[in-house]
C-alpha cells in the first residue's frame, strides 16, 4: 500500500449539516479518527517514520490546546497498522483546524485518516424519541 495524504476529504459543510442532531444532544462533539499507515512506512521498522511520529506524538498536547480539543484516548492496533483516537471537541470547526494545521501535515501525509463525528449510545437512543 501506498502512503496518501486522505488527511481532509471532509469540509465543514460534511460534519455541520444544517439541523444536525449532534449538536441537539450534547454540546460536546465526540470524533473517533483511524490512521492507517502501510507496512512499509510502519514506525515500528521504518527509521523515518518513527521519528515523524514521536516529533508529532511530542507536540500533540500543544497542538489539540492551540486549537482547543482534548485527547480522550489513543489505541494502535499494531498487527493492522491502525491507531484509533478519540477526540472530545466544543465546535466542529477546531477539529477542522486541528487537522489542517501544518503541524499535522507531515504526520498525516503517510497515512489514510478517517475523522468522523460520533455519538454516544445513549446519544444515538435519544435520537430515536
Ligand atoms: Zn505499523
Amino acid at each position: 500500500m501506498k502512503a496518501q495524504a486522505k488527511c481532509c476529504t471532509y469540509t465543514e459543510k460534511d460534519i455541520l449539516t444544517p439541523g444536525s442532531k449532534l449538536f441537539l444532544v450534547s454540546s460536546m462533539v465526540l470524533f473517533i479518527q483511524t490512521a492507517k499507515h502501510s507496512p512499509e512506512s510502519c514506525p515500528r521498522h521504518n527509521a523515518t517514520m518513527k521519528k515523524i511520529y514521536k516529533n508529532f506524538n511530542a507536540k500533540l498536547g500543544a497542538l489539540t490546546k492551540k486549537h482547543g480539543i482534548k485527547v480522550v484516548g489513543g489505541w494502535a492496533i499494531t498487527q493492522e497498522h491502525v491507531t484509533i483516537t478519540i477526540f472530545e471537541v466544543p465546535d466542529p470547526r477546531s477539529m477542522i483546524k486541528f487537522m489542517s494545521d501544518p503541524e499535522t501535515s507531515t504526520w498525516q501525509s503517510y497515512q489514510i485518516i478517517k475523522t468522523r463525528p460520533v455519538v454516544t449510545l445513549e446519544e444515538a437512543m435519544k435520537m430515536l424519541k
